[in-house]
């Protein structure tokens, strides 16, 4: 099924400020709630689908990358619809319900997070060198990374046997702490996350032997990262819960990958158009002839018809790179120079002289001969 737009979804405008994409949000997380909609199937799934559109729009930057690239600018690694566990969902509603004791968690009758603060890991970091080739038509690279996943030993929560745990005594298993302040309008409650127990609302009694305690360790990975096709150097994917896991349990962070794109020894590369130069000699130029082009698909004969002036633009239709948005393809452009040799020998120097003063080695520039201003006009075309 084919991604909805993330402004779609949440029924506003493109331009919808912060306030108001998190006030859509509510109310179709309200609406779609999966414990409010035991009997609709497609409930969970639009409720998801929300969550993965509040996710993107709520965040300036990725916001950013989707109005400039779309899906594929923000999830293009992988990353389908749905790519948010219930756990990530959950722990946006602290930021758009208001902390513990939120009228979300009251409307349901407590949340499924139980009050406890879901941590996220740290985002890992890596760079990905593609050649015009990748690019051109997307690829998936294997990539060995060097990440924090849950210990297997504990199963993450850092304890022995995976079962040496206490409740917190300070905030008895909430993770967070209620203080009531007196203020003008009255009392109100304020939590906060328990500082004994780091909001994680339970202790480690007996440290597991394998990761010590941490919960977590460090192993080396391969990750496939599906590439789409039309990226460009600087631009950023991101895989959702490829990133270190935290200690003691959470959510993983991300895998952020920056695309570093390699020049090719001769084919340019110019939006989503290849640009080659071709130099030819002037006796190719003058009696026709046919030369070999490369291109990312391999080499390709191309007819120079006699006659052709230097700086005649020849293009290759579809020859060129993939459009990130799916918006076709790109051209080939071939860029014909003609060649002045500079150094001839005695006897070509005297085949020469006798064209000086030929009448067709003589310019005579007509009506069809395009000047450079018609020529870039074509060639942005
Ligand atoms: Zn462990
Ligand atoms: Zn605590």
């Amino acid at each position: 099924m084919a991604k909805r737009d993330y402004y779609e979804v949440l029924e506003i405008s493109k331009n919808a400020s912060a306030d108001e994409i998190k006030k859509a949000y509510r109310k179709i997380a309200i609406k779609y709630h999966p414990d409010k909609n035991p009997d609709d199937p497609t409930a969970e799934d639009k409720f998801k689908e929300a969550a993965e559109a509040y996710e993107i729009l709520s965040d300036p930057d990725k916001r950013a990358r989707y109005d400039r690239f779309g899906h594929q600018g923000v999830n293009g690694a992988g990353g389908g619809a749905g790519h948010m566990n219930m756990d990530d969902i959950f722990s946006q509603f602290g930021d758009i319900f208001g902390g513990g004791g939120s009228p979300f968690e009251s409307f349901f009758g407590g949340g499924r997070s139980g009050g406890r603060r879901v941590r996220k890991g740290s985002n890992l970091r890596i760079k990905l060198k593609l050649d015009l080739e990748e690019v051109a038509n997307g690829v998936e690279k294997k990539i060995k990374v060097k990440r924090y996943i849950a210990c297997n030993t504990c199963g993450g929560n850092g304890s022995k046997n995976g079962a040496s745990l206490q409740t917190c005594s300070s905030c008895q298993g909430s993770g967070q702490v209620k203080k009531v302040v007196n203020t003008m309008l009255g009392q109100m409650v304020s939590t906060s996350t328990c500082p004994t127990c780091d909001g994680e609302g339970r202790r480690v009694t007996q440290k597991c032997d394998t990761c010590h305690g941490e919960g977590r360790e460090l192993r080396e990975e391969v990750i496939a990262i599906n590439v789409p096709a039309g990226v460009a150097d600087g631009m950023q994917l991101s895989m959702s819960g490829k990133g270190n896991v935290p200690e003691r349990g959470g959510v993983a962070g991300d895998l952020l990958i920056q695309i570093e794109e390699e020049p090719h020894p001769v084919l340019k590369r110019d939006g989503n158009n290849i640009v080659y130069d071709q130099y030819i000699s002037f006796v190719d130029a003058t009696l026709g002839s046919t030369v070999e082009v490369p291109t990312i698909e391999g080499k390709v004969k191309i007819k120079i018809d006699p006659g052709t002036q230097g700086g005649k633009i020849l293009r290759l239709r579809g020859k060129g790179i993939k459009d990130l948005n799916g918006y076709g393809k790109g051209d080939q452009l071939i860029h014909i120079n003609v060649w002045t040799p500079k150094n001839v020998t005695n006897e070509e120097r005297q085949i020469l002289e006798r064209l000086r003063t030929s009448d067709n080695f003589i310019p005579h520039p007509g009506k069809h001969e395009k000047g450079f201003f018609e020529k870039m006009k074509e060639y942005f075309q």
